[in-house]
């Protein structure tokens, strides 16, 4: 470091342009210029001792600004300016381009010593030109400048304090604090830089060892700074100002390298983010490519993005899908959420927001023709169907009820609806209800939960891919609905014309125009269907087919049907009408038809693997073998048709099919119906069987199979008088056998039916009555006049007769009310071979529903009374009667 120095009266004199060298700092400039290399030739190279040089700052007229300190003059500098710091590869061009303009000279400049010189020669000019490295020692002034010369000189005065002044100064307390504040102020800095660059100390070591003064220049010199603010550093001659400044410059520098250092980690924070996820995912292609395995996800995207903008969704959902898939891409594979998005995106896209099935015009003769074709019978029910049918003719949006065909299975609910659907020439879907009782499988989860999925209806609407369908609402009637909500009540939105245009899936969260589907409902029973959604619909009801029906039914559809399913004709398998009227009684007792098609179906695929060993065994191409000839060979190997070749040689179409064709056809006997479906299942001496001791009684029920026969056993044994019931009885049912029990205990003495000291019908025993079937629940008034049948039966040991079923809730004073289901229960007592039906007087009317040939084959009892009943359910008439005419 400099120590204060001899400055002579004279200086060489070197102008910096638009910079200051500050005394402390150290500079390298290369010298081109004539007047500079003349300089430094003279002044430094050709000396013994290294001489010193001032610094003159110039101005540029265009860059100045405060007028005061600066000399003008007219001269030509560009002739003389170097350029400093190295930067000397368009010197020549600021010299030719500076030659007309004004310059301004400071006032003030620094003294400079040169600490290394070197001499180049520039070729092929030959130009010679020096590289000096200058350290700024003093401040001095200009006194008197001569530009007269080839390079400037200038006499000068210094400008620095002198020891005792410097030591007065020290003693001054503002410079005392002005040095403390420059001084933390200056540590600080310090701190940043050496955390910045991992150094430490080095720097440190200078604020302790050089003289403040000296140190507020190298400080300031060593920031980038500008033009204007060094000027004003190099004329603070005053060491009070030099310091402020100082400290103020020092403290700016140290706000502006925080606030940079803020902005680039930032920057590199995200731009290493970036960078890394943009190296991941190089590799991962390259690895992908290794693999031959193609599927870009980015290419999945696009496709996704493609479908998504073929789906036509209204445009505010397409704005809500815009932006979720904008999220999807921003997303990585492996990131949780992504699949969920993607899988809810393709559900967007896949969705029918406008997809529709053409709706031709509706023939409604057609329409009649197609239901009658499928369907036997059913005449009401086709016929309301049409009526449905040219309602929606005349007014296609005609906000008409839902139809809901109720009836026990395998009357034909589904195949109806799906029958509605080809009528008016829409697709058809089906919603399985069965057993919901979640309010999201009818609205779908939201998707915050994990695992989410659309609800059923969405869904199907995703699978027939159509806005129009026939949706048929399978077994309504089996929704229930528990903690997890109602989905009748979803189910009530969906089925609401005013409401189902904007149906919201939780799932979707968008809303879905369902009003264009036709809905279409099936149940079993209408009771359990809440009132309010039944409300909405119309029920029509397919009560169950007669033994007859069935056959019709089996010999015009089921058969054809389960033939062509199995790939047969009559010519492989016959079966006969008898044996489909023995299959009907002896193997299936159920209202619709679906057992018996099973049935057939049985017998089917026997014939199947029949037709197929045969085929095996016979040599079924015997004749094309024979008639194979290289003619034909060849003209096989260039690909033309064998039949061509083989009619001209006499053989037709029809001889060749029959080599196909087995000896004879199956033809279903008993033996054979014996052998494939084992041996009846069923047969009319079940009823005669079970009534065979007394205690036991037929009543006749109503199930969601349809009509039933049902069985009540009734039984005593020693106890304490209690009454005991069994087989899933419901709350009413055991009411009525409460009911009956206390009827016929209040008639005992009436009718004699215990000894007269013994009135007590439930002296020491209890009664125990049981329904069998018992894992099967039970409910309703109508067994009230069976089970008195069982008791009176029970307590006169005398049975029932086999061959008279019965239904009816009876009072407590012993009425018989009416019940429901009377064609369901008249149709199963026909089934089961029962002759003679006891039924409430007030139900007589609903025999009109009833086929005449069931009828026909029955003897029905109207009853009024429970008396009436037990006259009619006993041979011989009422047991207690007889006993009491005795
Ligand atoms: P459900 O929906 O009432 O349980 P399905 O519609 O599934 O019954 O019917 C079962 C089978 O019986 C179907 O193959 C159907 O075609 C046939 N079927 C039912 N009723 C008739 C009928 N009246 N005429 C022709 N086939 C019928």
């Amino acid at each position: 470091m400099a120590e204060s120095v001899e400055l002579p009266s004279r200086l060489a004199i070197l102008p910096f342009r638009n910079k200051v060298l500050l005394p402390g700092a150290f500079i390298r400039i290369r010298c081109t210029s004539q007047s500079s290399v003349k300089l430094v030739e003279q002044e430094l190279w050709q000396r013994e001792e290294k001489g010193l040089i001032g610094i003159l700052p110039v101005r540029d007229a265009a860059e100045m600004a405060s007028v005061g300190s600066v000399l003008t003059q007219g001269s030509d500098p560009g002739e003389r300016s170097s350029k400093i710091q190295g930067g000397t590869s368009d010197a020549h061009k600021l010299e030719g381009k500076n030659q007309q303009e004004v310059f301004h000279w400071h006032k003030r400049g620094v003294a400079a010593r040169a600490l290394h010189l070197s001499r180049g020669v520039e070729k092929p000019s030959g130009r010679v030109t020096y590289t000096v490295v200058l350290e700024g020692l003093c401040r001095f002034s200009v006194e008197e400048l001569n530009t007269r010369g080839i390079y400037c000189t200038a006499k000068i005065s210094p400008l620095e304090m002198t020891k005792a002044e410097m030591e007065q100064v020290e003693q001054d307390p503002d410079f005392i604090t002005l040095s403390r504040q420059f001084k933390s102020t200056a540590m600080e800095l310090i701190s940043v830089f050496e955390q910045k660059h991992k150094t430490s100390g080095r720097i440190r070591v200078l604020l302790e060892t050089v003289p403040l003064h000296k140190l507020a220049d190298i400080f300031v010199a060593s920031f980038e700074m500008s033009f204007e603010e060094q000027l004003c550093m190099l004329d603070s001659v005053d060491l009070k100002v030099r310091l402020s400044k100082a400290t103020e410059l020092v403290d700016r520098h140290l706000q502006s390298i925080r606030v940079a250092e803020k902005i680039t980690q930032k920057v590199e924070g995200q731009l290493s983010k970036s960078q890394k996820e943009f190296l991941l995912r190089q590799q991962m292609r390259a690895i992908k490519e290794e693999l031959g395995d193609n599927d870009d996800d980015e290419d999945d995207l696009a496709a996704l993005e493609r479908k998504m903008q073929g789906a036509g969704m209204p445009s505010n959902i397409w704005k809500h899908a815009q932006r979720e898939l904008r999220r999807l891409k921003k997303m990585q594979p492996q990131q949780p959420g992504y699949n969920s998005s993607r899988v809810y995106l393709e559900l967007l896209a896949d969705l029918p927001w406008q997809k529709a099935s053409e709706e031709q015009e509706l023939d409604l003769k057609a329409a009649k023709d197609r239901l009658d074709s499928d369907h036997y019978g059913l005449v009401k029910v086709k016929q309301r169907i049409v009526e449905y049918l040219a309602v929606r003719k005349l007014k296609p949006d005609a906000r008409g009820p839902v139809l809901c065909f109720v009836g026990p299975p395998g009357v034909g609910k589904t195949s109806l609806a799906s029958s509605i659907a080809a009528a008016l020439g829409r697709k058809f879907v089906r919603i399985s209800l069965g057993g919901v009782k979640d309010e999201a499988d009818i609205r779908g989860h939201r998707r915050t939960y994990i695992g989410s999925m659309p609800g059923r209806l969405i869904d199907g609407l995703k699978r027939v891919g159509v806005c129009n369908p026939v949706m048929l609402l399978d077994e309504i009637d089996k929704t229930g609905s528990d903690i997890r909500g109602d989905p009748a009540s979803a189910l009530l939105e969906v089925l609401d014309p005013e409401q189902n245009k904007t149906f919201n899936d939780h799932y979707l969260n968008v809303p879905f125009d369902l009003s264009k589907v036709v809905f279409v409902a099936t149940a079993n029973r209408a009771q359990p269907i809440p009132p309010p959604l039944l409300d909405r619909m119309e029920v029509i009801e397919l009560p169950g087919y007669t033994p007859d029906e069935k056959l019709r039914i089996a010999m015009q559809h089921l058969i054809p049907r389960v033939l062509d399913q199995h790939g047969l004709t009559p010519e492989f398998l016959q079966i006969p009408e008898d044996m489909v009227k023995l299959i009907i009684q002896g193997y299936t007792r159920e209202a619709g038809v679906r057992n018996l098609e099973r049935n057939f179906a049985a017998l089917a695929r026997a014939a199947a693997v029949r037709v197929a060993e045969q085929e095996q065994t016979v040599p079924l191409n015997k004749g094309i073998d024979k008639l194979t000839s290289p003619l034909l060979e060849n003209r096989l190997a260039e690909g033309a048709e064998m039949e061509m070749e083989v009619i001209p040689m006499g053989v037709n179409n029809h001889e060749i099919s029959n080599t196909f064709r087995i000896a004879s056809p199956l033809v279903v006997d008993e033996a054979l119906l014996e052998k494939i479906l084992g041996p009846p299942r069923f047969d009319d001496r079940e009823a005669a069987e079970r009534v065979a001791t007394p205690g036991v009684s037929v009543g006749l029920v109503w199930t969601t199979f349809g009509g039933e026969v049902q069985f009540v056993e009734a039984t005593a044994m020693v106890g304490k008088g209690e009454l005991h019931l069994t087989g899933q009885l419901g709350d009413v049912i055991k009411e009525s056998a409460q009911i009956a029990l206390t009827w016929v205990r209040a008639r005992t003495a009436d009718f004699k039916l215990a000894a007269a000291e013994d009135l007590n019908l439930l002296e020491g025993r209890d009664i125990h009555i049981h329904f069998p079937a018992g894992a099967v629940p039970k409910d309703g008034p109508s067994a009230g006049v069976t089970l008195v049948t069982a008791l009176v039966s029970l307590f006169s040991q005398k049975s029932a007769r086999a061959d008279t079923a019965m239904t009816g809730e009876m009072t407590l004073r012993g009425l018989v009310l009416p019940v429901g289901g009377v064609k369901d229960k008249i149709l199963a007592a026909h089934r089961y071979g029962i002759k003679r039906v006891i039924l409430p007087q007030r139900n007589l009317k609903d025999l009109v529903e009833v086929p005449a040939a069931v009828l026909s084959s029955l003897e029905i009892i109207p009853v009024k009374r429970v008396e009436d009943v037990l006259e009619q359910a006993f041979e011989g008439g009422c047991p207690w009667r007889r006993q009491s005419k005795l």
